[in-house]
């Protein structure tokens, strides 16, 4: 009947303006409500002492039983026997028998938002994530170089305390991928323009240069930005294009590799013909050739470019999305809404892009990226536990601990795993002389664990209390953090600000 179907459309067309509307006023309400932040805590008033632990010396992989340790200000003023401890006029003590300590953990790979205040900082700090690597927030996609990342604009209350933080060690520049997009490029096109690039990007203070250029660039784009980072005295990683030849010593100056998907392609003499694609995984794996292997590793302990495989986000992830258990995740509550629906849309699109023939293949190359990690240790390479937050299902700071987990089962020791979350970033990024292990003079981060993690990876997770820059935070400051990051990720005003950032036509 058209009168009772104009009248149904109607109706119908009616209640649609009214959620967009609806949708529209509650969209504006909570941009404009303020953002909440954790309080910072206030230094600890009087020299702490913590008598009788375990200290776990990551960098050597041993445990060295019955020490104590002194925090004084935001140092480390004394580590040895308890009986050898300074005298104290006043002093706080804490009882470390039965314990075990470990450096503040690293995560040479995240990325970070305008909202992490309370989305990722707190989650960091609650798993023990004392400095992290940002490699790249909203603006990083942008190549508007007035954008700058949110975290470089949060240094100095960083600095004077206000804003609680894990330390950012290095925050990348924005992602630079749109070079040479022609594969018949100028070379002095090229020259040119790379470098005018990277002045620009230098002048605006960028600590390291990200390149994420497409898999099949002209591998002249890649060697040129990296020579030109390096005579502009920039450093520079990122993604490794399957294109590019790790051997050529153009490439010497790159400092780190991220992602196992990009350097695995360099043990296979099919690299130049590999697409990424599954069905070339099996070929790319069958074409591998060990004595190459072992030379573009050689060639990166040489020249002292770092590997992050971020297994956990990378080729670990795509074999892992396939068992389905990303759909049970209970962190799930500390991800904003906006995001949860990206991670299980990007999670939906990878399982149903795979066909059931192809799985036997990603196993494979799965476990050949596990195989390359300790390869590579072997060869001597910085290896360097990064989670690659943000991507589907890498919650921050839980995600380290993933991480953790895939190296030593890619066979790396707990102590090498460790090693690979604080002593070697520390040392790779010339930083050891303040951070990377126990000792008298370095920043007072650390970790104390209920469980041995040398005997268990997984006890690293088991923090009984965190003491960051020097100040205390026990098992109860650690929970709140977590709650107070479920709180947000479920609020009007996070998920609000996180959807206009995605959707506003401007960064
Ligand atoms: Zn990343």
């Amino acid at each position: 009947m058209p009168f009772f179907q104009g009248k149904k459309s109607s109706i119908l067309a009616r209640f649609v303006v009214a959620m967009t509307a609806l949708v529209s006023v509650a969209l504006v309400v909570g941009v404009l409500l303020p953002l909440q932040e954790l309080p910072v805590k206030a230094a600890e008033a009087s020299p702490l002492v913590i008598e009788d632990l375990t200290v776990i010396d990551t960098r050597n992989g041993i445990e060295i039983p019955h020490q104590a340790i002194v925090v004084i200000g935001n140092r480390i003023s004394f580590v040895g026997r308890t009986e050898d401890v300074p005298v104290f006029n006043e002093v706080r003590r804490i009882a470390g028998a039965g314990k075990y300590v470990i450096p503040g953990l690293w995560d040479a790979h995240i990325h970070s938002l305008r909202l992490s205040p309370q989305l990722h900082f707190p989650l960091l700090l609650a798993n023990g994530v004392t400095s992290v690597r940002d490699m790249g927030d909203a603006c990083s996609w942008s190549d508007n170089l007035k954008c700058l990342p949110e975290i470089r604009k949060w240094k100095d209350r960083i600095a004077e305390g206000s804003l609680l933080s894990p330390r950012i060690i290095a925050t990348a520049s924005y992602h630079v991928e749109n070079l040479g997009q022609n594969r018949d490029v100028d070379t002095h096109v090229l020259e040119n323009e790379s470098r005018a690039l990277l002045v620009a990007l230098k002048a605006r203070g960028d600590d390291f240069i990200k390149l994420q250029l497409d898999d099949h660039v002209n591998p002249l784009v890649f060697s040129t930005l990296v020579t030109q980072a390096h005579l502009q005295g920039m450093r520079i990683a990122g993604h490794l294009p399957f294109s590019v030849d790790l051997l050529d010593p153009l490439l010497a100056s790159v400092q780190s590799v991220e992602h196992d998907s990009g350097l695995l392609p360099q043990c296979s003499d099919l690299l130049a013909a590999f697409d990424g694609r599954n069905r070339s995984k099996a070929r790319l794996l069958a074409r591998a050739d060990d004595k190459r292997c072992d030379a573009v590793l050689a060639s990166m302990a040489r020249n002292r470019t770092g590997y992050v495989p971020t297994h956990i986000a990378s080729i670990g992830q795509d074999w892992h999305l396939l068992s389905n258990t990303y759909k049970s995740d209970e962190r799930i509550k500390y991800v904003a809404l906006p995001q949860r629906f990206m991670w299980r849309f990007f999670a939906y699109l990878a399982v149903a892009g795979t066909a059931a023939e192809d799985r036997p293949a990603l196993e494979a190359y799965y476990r050949a990226s596990q195989k390359m990690t300790q390869r590579a240790l072997a060869h001597g390479v910085a290896v360097m536990a990064g989670s690659d937050s943000m991507d589907p299902y890498v919650t921050h700071g839980f995600g380290l601990h993933d991480e953790l987990l895939e190296l030593v089962q890619a066979g790396l020791t707990p102590a090498q795993a460790l090693r690979a979350a604080s002593w070697t970033p520390a040392l790779h990024f010339g930083l050891e002389r303040d951070y990377g292990s126990i000792e008298a003079g370095k920043f007072a981060d650390m970790l104390i664990l209920d469980k041995n993690p040398l005997q268990d990876i997984q006890h690293a997770r088991a923090i009984n209390l965190l003491i960051f820059d020097g100040k205390l935070y026990t098992r109860e400051d650690l929970d709140a953090m977590l709650s107070f990051t479920a709180s947000q990720a479920s609020s009007l005003s996070v998920n609000s600000k996180f959807l206009w950032g995605m959707i506003k036509p401007w960064q």
